[in-house]
């Protein structure tokens, strides 16, 4: 999950990360208020989950009422990148002396987290590390050492910093690194980090992306999690507990195994076709658990043929032909649905379907015959 930015500085503020912190405003009227709190010049900052608000006009310093009430205006309704601002934080102006980049996040490759800084802040830092690669000094942590105070000053001496912004930096990272784990981060990231005219190090941004793994452990999410914005078709399937991914094709996907999942993707790409979604049913996948899945995959305008790929294992194929038959049964599914069932109880599976089969229930025999036919008939071909 991606918090805003309020979201993510509340977070790391509470972490002991120095953030600065302001109102959240939604209309024009509550920005001028904020904005009168705190006194000017004030900054109005768009609340989006995507970066680059500062280009897209979607930052502005302002200095007195009339400045205010025109920001609020000129921003809230925004779009940016495609996301419409609902929000602004409204925040008092920082004395900005210089602007750093620091993160962390995991770096799987190394099966280590990973900590970047840089003196170069405020800008984009894939840019920079095109640019410079020297500019951004990089540390990996192992989880079990985590991170010390004599690697934290290092870090920030390959990073170019001296001086009292050293000493300010050398101190938030071992904190940012702390608040990183403790948060189930996959990654945090402070962009700018910056140094104050009066020798203070505040994170002035926040970028937090929460790994929805963890979220069983966080009962405090709970309300971050309420304000997401989530495909209609994603929020449906979290309703149901289904692990779903939202595509733009328009072959449905049910699987079991995010493996054979992907390997389902792979074929209908194969035979011409385009997935409109990435969904694993799990292990042991019950009845139920089936006919969740094709009510939600069904429910997808877009879609315009369902492929149930099944490699029975713990899952057995007569609990999915069961499920498919209770779906089917229960609710008016509008695209056909193709089903290859193989491994565990297969022939009970297709001996349970047999009965059943029609234009808009069919069997076949392998996944690429199962993956022709259904782009086939999502493209309003008849496969036979
Ligand atoms: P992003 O563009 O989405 O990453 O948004 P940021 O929160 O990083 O803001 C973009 C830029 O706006 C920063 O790099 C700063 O240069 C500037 N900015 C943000 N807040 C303030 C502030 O309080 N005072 C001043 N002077 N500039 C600010
Ligand atoms: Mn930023």
């Amino acid at each position: 999950m991606d918090l805003l930015e309020y979201q993510g500085k509340v977070l790391l503020a509470g972490a002991g990360v120095p953030a600065s912190t302001g109102t959240v405003a939604r209309t024009v009227e509550e920005v001028v208020a904020a904005a009168d709190a705190h006194g000017y010049p004030a900054v109005v900052k768009a609340q989006v989950r995507v970066g680059g608000r500062g280009k897209a006009g979607g930052v502005k310093v302002v200095d007195d009422r009339a400045a205010a009430a025109a920001a609020g205006e000129a921003i809230l309704g925004m779009d940016i990148k495609g996301h419409t601002v609902e929000a602004v934080l409204v925040e008092p102006a920082c004395d900005i002396a210089a602007e750093y980049y620091a993160s962390f996040t995991f770096d799987r490759a190394a099966r280590l987290h990973l900590g970047l800084l840089s003196a170069q802040g405020g800008v984009d830092i894939e840019e920079v590390a095109h640019r410079d690669p020297q500019a951004v000094a990089r540390i990996h942590v192992d989880p079990r050492d985590g991170l010390s105070a004599e690697a934290a000053r290092d870090l920030v001496a390959r990073a170019g910093l001296d001086g009292v912004a050293a000493d300010g930096v050398a101190a938030l990272v071992p904190v940012l690194y702390a608040a990183y784990v403790a948060a189930d981060a996959d990654l945090v990231e402070i962009n700018p980090l910056v140094l104050t005219g009066a020798g203070d190090v505040v994170a002035l941004d926040a970028k937090v992306t929460l790994d929805d793994n963890a979220a069983f452990r966080h009962p405090e999410w709970a309300e971050w999690r309420a304000s997401e914005e989530l495909d209609p078709r994603e929020r449906r399937a979290r309703e149901k507990g289904i692990n779903y991914v939202g595509l733009d094709g328009t072959v449905g996907i049910i699987g079991n195994g995010a493996g054979l999942v992907m390997a389902t993707l792979d074929v209908v790409s194969q035979a011409g076709g385009s997935a409109a979604n990435f969904l694993d049913v799990g292990g042991g996948a019950s009845a139920e658990v089936i006919a969740a899945a094709l009510d939600v995959v069904a429910g997808d305008d877009k879609v315009g043929a369902i492929l149930v790929n099944i490699f029975g294992g713990i899952t057995r194929c007569d609990e999915v032909a069961n499920g498919i038959l209770r779906a089917l049964a229960q609710t008016e599914i509008g695209p056909p649905i193709v089903v290859r069932l193989d491994g565990t109880n297969a022939e009970e599976g297709r001996a349970i379907l047999a009965g059943h089969l029609s234009a808009s229930l069919r069997s076949e025999p392998t996944m690429s015959d199962a993956a022709r036919t259904a782009v086939a008939l999502a493209d309003g071909r008849d496969a036979r």
